[in-house]
């Protein structure tokens, strides 16, 4: 049983006019096994509490914690997190050319376990991984996200979050640019990890529509870099309904 603890946390952001503060105090608990999603209108800070967590060097914490377990998240590099069992998805999103998926994924799992896993049985799994995200087994041997698809970078993200078996997984739009058969399968992919009850997941989405296929625990909406109002399954639902207008400004829109 792990714990994940953010609390008060104030981030700014390095711009071209000096920095910006866009979270203003963020408090939240997620616990294994729970399911978290954090919504709320565009520009609302919810990217950015993703590269804070992350450790963006552009993403400055200016107050607050973060705790797993009780260790400081932010004092520890960005390996470092990946090795405390945070996983984000942002974390490598650069193109390696020449590193295949297979070789990456491998690799990824040796830093963070410390010891490489037996071949066989790790071949078998990436292979089965695949298998269910229905990703053409030839993918494994491509150059990582050079030439990827929209919808390949997102297999990609959940076949990475189900072999390296995060503590914490933290999903930034995960859903964004899907058509809806690549959502159920990016979905299906999500909702094992949650089966296996280990994993704490943050699905941080401005869209309702992948709720319709992972069932949040709680729901928190992100409203000017605080989570503006708390609930269950069914605040996504009203949500669905009625939109963020209510939480925005009169006049305004997202
Ligand atoms: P969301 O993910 O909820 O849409 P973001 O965290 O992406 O919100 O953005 C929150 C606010 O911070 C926005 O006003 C955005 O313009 C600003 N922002 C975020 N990152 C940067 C950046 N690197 N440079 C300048 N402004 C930024
Ligand atoms: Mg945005
Ligand atoms: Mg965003």
């Amino acid at each position: 049983m792990s714990t994940l603890e953010i609390r008060d946390l104030h981030v700014s952001v390095e711009t071209k006019e000096g920095p910006k503060q866009i979270l203003r105090g963020v408090d939240l608990t997620v616990a294994s096994g729970e399911t978290h999603a954090i919504m709320g209108p565009n520009g609302s800070g919810k990217s950015t509490l993703a590269y804070s967590l992350a450790g963006h060097p552009k993403y400055q914490v200016t107050a607050g914690t973060v705790l797993l377990d009780g260790e400081d998240v932010l004092a520890m590099t960005v390996d470092e997190r990946a090795r405390a069992g945070m996983f984000l998805a942002m974390q490598y999103p650069v193109e390696v050319p020449g590193v295949s998926v297979s070789n990456f994924l491998r690799t990824a799992k040796t830093a963070i376990d410390g010891k490489a896993p037996p071949l066989r049985t790790w071949v078998k799994g990436m292979r089965s991984a695949m298998d269910a995200l229905r990703m053409d087994p030839e993918f494994a041997e491509r150059s990582v996200n050079e030439g990827f698809s929209g919808g390949e970078k997102k297999r990609h993200e959940i076949l990475q979050m189900e072999l390296l078996n995060p503590k914490f997984a933290i999903l930034d739009e995960t859903d964004s640019g899907l058509d809806v058969d690549a959502l159920r399968v990016v979905s299906e992919g999500v909702n094992r990890v949650r089966a296996g009850g280990e994993a704490g997941i943050l699905l941080i989405t401005h869209y309702t529509r992948i709720l319709r296929y992972i069932k949040p625990d709680f729901v928190h909406v992100f409203v000017d870099g605080r989570i503006a109002e708390q609930g269950g399954p069914e605040l996504a639902d009203r949500l669905e309904a009625e939109g963020y207008d209510r939480f925005l400004p009169t006049g305004a829109s997202a």
